[in-house]
């Protein structure tokens, strides 16, 4: 194509755009190279607040919502969402004035670490949107599904649990035996803790997990942990506050001497890959959920910082849209547990993605995230 001493342009379409690309003379440019990188614009972010209906109530030991107001955020044909979770102090609102600082983030989708520099610190969930979008653009100008440029097996996801929210006991019990689902999370931290587990655990066989949610002081999860465990429970999720890191140890020493060996997990308290290394022989598991860890590339790095301590982990979710909960979905065959029940939450899930068969999930094979738009909102 390249004339002798001729310079050239050539046109090429990439992933449904029109690219061109400018060539030096022989077909050499700068460095020698004969294919210069593409001239893209610049990756262009936009978003949209979006309110989702719970179908029931949702109580957690931090308070109660019907709804959630979260905000999708797109990076060119990507898509990712911010959840606003009430008790890590975020906002509809924050988020959008959170995303309307965010300076251009470049032209190269594949240089995903400095765009994720340029983020500027801030919601933690803004930040985790904008790298849930850019892991779904990089998939789409790839044309794979996210599982596969990982590595992954989509076979290989572990069946996630269904969320049973704080109620009567008498409630939750009933709400658990309705569910039937073969995996029960069962949120703790009311004060009833122990009638709520003894009216479960008599109305279903299903395997439970209780999460306290940072409800329990040391000396209640001290009391509690050995009689809970009695229901034969999987593990207990954030028992102690998210700050009191060295409680973790004291209770693992405690728990030991008691013979109690209920696995203990850690949600509030482990963030990123340097609060699982912290947390290092005091914790046996740690839960990875994408608002916590600011996107999915962090999260990949908490996993591989448990498996190096020897931890387990579990992959799990805010309420969110298919969108946040597909998008941790992808991360699930590098798992142990999944918990990933947002979807199956809310009435007005505006994307389809992860797909659910009781507690089997499905990855979709679409390039990126996979997720498609139900509706416009
Ligand atoms: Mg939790």
């Amino acid at each position: 194509m390249a004339g002798e001493g001729v310079g050239f342009f050539e046109e090429a379409r990439v992933a449904g755009k029109i690219l061109l690309v400018v060539c030096g003379f022989d077909g050499f440019c700068e460095n020698n190279r004969t294919t210069p990188p593409p001239i893209w614009d610049d990756m262009k972010l936009h978003w949209e607040p979006i309110t989702l209906d719970l179908k029931t109530t949702f109580r957690v030991a931090h308070g109660a919502s019907d709804q959630r107001h979260n905000v999708l955020v797109h990076l060119d044909e990507g898509v990712g969402e911010a959840a606003a979770v009430p008790y890590y102090g975020e906002t509809q609102a924050g988020i959008i004035e959170y995303l309307r600082s965010v300076p251009d983030l470049g032209d190269d989708p594949f240089d995903m670490d400095a765009i994720l520099a340029r983020r500027p610190p801030g919601s933690r969930a803004g930040r985790a949107a904008i790298d849930e979008a850019l892991h779904d653009l990089w998939g789409k100008r790839l044309g794979q599904p996210l599982y596969k440029l990982f590595g992954l097996r989509p076979n290989r996801l572990p069946l996630t649990s269904f969320t049973i929210g704080m109620d009567e006991p008498a409630v939750m019990a009933e709400q658990a035996k309705a569910s039937g689902y073969p995996i029960l999370k069962v949120k703790l931290g009311s004060g009833r803790d122990e009638d709520i587990l003894a009216a479960i655990r008599h109305v279903t066989d299903a395997q439970l997990r209780v999460d306290a949610n940072a409800g329990w002081t040391r000396e209640q999860a001290l009391q509690l942990i050995p009689r809970l465990a009695g229901y034969g429970l999987e593990f207990i999720e954030q028992p102690l506050v998210a700050e009191d890191v060295e409680g973790y140890f004291w209770l693992k020493e405690k728990l030991r001497t008691l013979k109690v060996t209920v696995p203990i997990f850690a949600d509030e308290s482990a963030r990123t890959s340097r609060d699982v290394a912290k947390l290092a022989g005091a914790i046996d598991g740690v839960v990875v959920k994408l608002m916590k860890s600011e996107g999915i590339r962090e999260a990949l790095r908490m996993i591989h910082a448990a498996r190096a301590h020897e931890m387990q982990v579990m992959v799990s979710c805010m309420v969110e849209s298919s969108v946040g909960v597909t998008a941790a979905a992808h991360l699930a065959p590098l798992c142990d547990y999944a918990d990933l029940d947002g979807p199956l939450l809310i009435r007005n899930d505006p994307y389809r993605g992860l797909r659910y068969e009781g507690a089997t999930l499905t990855l979709p094979d679409a390039p990126g995230l996979g997720v498609e738009r139900r509706w416009k909102i």
